[in-house]
């Protein structure tokens, strides 16, 4: 693995440097030549990369950006990546680069189990993001047979998984939930009337969050798994069948740091930090030292797979994006959904930051199931104040809501929501 690596890694370096504007920029203003990078482990010279740099890059230099290290003709696809403001950066790929993110993400499918004889469903948005076409293109790799999903509405995917024996189903975490409600709201049961025996999701942690794992393996009466991924770099991690909650990186396709939030040092075995990544096979835009403001933690175990690759615990423990300060400690979103999703009593939720009084609260707002009592839910909301309180480190605030009332998603959730006007981060 370290002999493919490095050497992945010293042609990237040399490629992008004698090939692309941008990194040519990088390096002279770092005052590095390609030949001061031997080995790996002088990794360290090299400068980060940031995804405000590319979105300012494509900005000053449209459409592509001075990125682009093989002349258009040579590329093969577009895709974009979801950007909170303004333009989405576009990430070209020739076609090796394309087949190396196929392949790789074929790879974690292959890891959970899925095989030829599978049946799959991509029920990702057909547009410019990568989650259609990577999940499809990796499934037909394996020579699954191949139901395209892209463009049909909830109740035409709903009523294909009734009428076909389709085995395997790939999407966000909040659809697969939004699809099984949906489907609930009919009287069909997926778990009982569909096929369907593994799911896996990407574009947000559910799957690796304990409780929301169990909750989509009890929907669809199938094993769920997570494949982490980021557009710039690959499909670069999965979870795998010994449901060890580690998530395995594909080390060879895109070489992993993990390094310290306030340092920059890369932490050991059992350490939280920062994601970078270097591609190692990408050519249209190679980047280097790529900050994916992830927060995982490493491993410090073996999986019972035999599985030696680089491996994270728990997936995405966090985004740094998303990372809040609330009166002096630190809440990720992702936190509040592993306790609240461990009620069986709470379909949706939706946490609130709000300031009052000059005080940062949070507000959980919890919609239950239709069937719970309404005189059950003063003791459901103490007892979930009292797990959250523990959990988070503070103390929360919850509200029962109407049921049905919150909104539902159907890609990627926004279920944290900050009213505060000035926000002391
Ligand atoms: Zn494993």
């Amino acid at each position: 693995m370290r002999g493919i690596q490095t050497s992945k890694f010293l042609a990237q370096i040399r490629h992008a440097y004698e090939n692309s504007p941008f990194y040519r920029r990088k390096f002279d203003e770092a005052r590095l030549k390609p030949g001061d990078i031997r080995s790996l482990d002088d990794i360290t010279l090299l400068p980060f990369t940031t995804k405000d740099e590319l979105k300012d890059d494509q900005a000053e230099h449209p459409p592509w950006g001075r990125i682009l290290a093989v002349p258009t003709q040579e590329c093969l696809r577009i895709h974009s990546t979801s950007a909170t403001t303004g333009r989405p950066v576009m990430y070209l790929d020739t076609p090796e680069d394309w087949r190396g993110f196929y392949r790789s993400y074929a790879r974690g499918l292959y890891g959970m189990g899925i095989r030829k004889s599978d049946m799959v469903m991509c029920a990702f948005s057909y547009g410019p993001w990568i989650g259609f076409w990577s999940g499809f293109f990796a499934a037909q790799e394996l020579g699954c047979l191949m139901f395209p999903a892209g463009g049909l509405t909830t109740e035409q995917r709903i009523d294909a998984l009734l009428a076909y024996p389709i085995t395997v189903l790939g999407c966000t975490p909040s659809y697969a939930l939004y699809m099984a409600e949906e489907a609930r709201k009919k009287g069909i049961d997926l778990a009982k009337q569909s096929k369907i025996r593994i799911t896996w999701h990407t574009g947000e942690p559910g799957a690796s969050i304990p409780a929301t794992k169990e909750k989509i393996e009890q929907a669809f009466g199938a094993k769920c798994y997570d494949l982490p991924g980021l557009t710039e770099i690959a499909a670069w991690g999965f979870s795998c069948t010994a449901h060890s909650g580690l998530v395995h990186v594909h080390e060879d396709y895109c070489y992993p740091e993990v390094l310290e939030l306030q340092t920059d040092q890369p932490v050991g075995p059992g350490g939280r930090g920062e994601l970078v990544f270097t591609s190692l096979y990408r050519k249209a835009m190679p980047l280097i030292r790529y900050r994916t403001r992830d927060v995982v933690k490493v491993a410090d175990r073996a999986c019972p797979c035999g599985r030696t690759l680089f491996s994270v615990e728990g997936g995405v423990l966090g985004r740094l994006d998303d990372m809040k300060k609330i009166r002096g400690v630190i809440v990720y979103p992702r936190r509040i959904e592993e306790i609240v999703r461990t009620f069986p009593e709470m379909s949706e939720f939706m946490a609130l930051l709000r300031r009052e009084k000059g005080l940062d609260e949070i507000l959980v707002q919890i919609d239950p199931y239709p069937d719970i009592p309404k005189d059950r839910y003063p003791e459901l909301a103490l007892r979930m104040e009292s797990e959250l309180r523990v959990g988070l480190g503070i103390r929360v605030g919850v509200e029962i809501v109407q049921p049905g009332s919150l909104p539902r998603w159907d890609h990627k959730a926004k279920r944290f929501r900050d009213e505060r006007e000035e926000v002391p981060f």
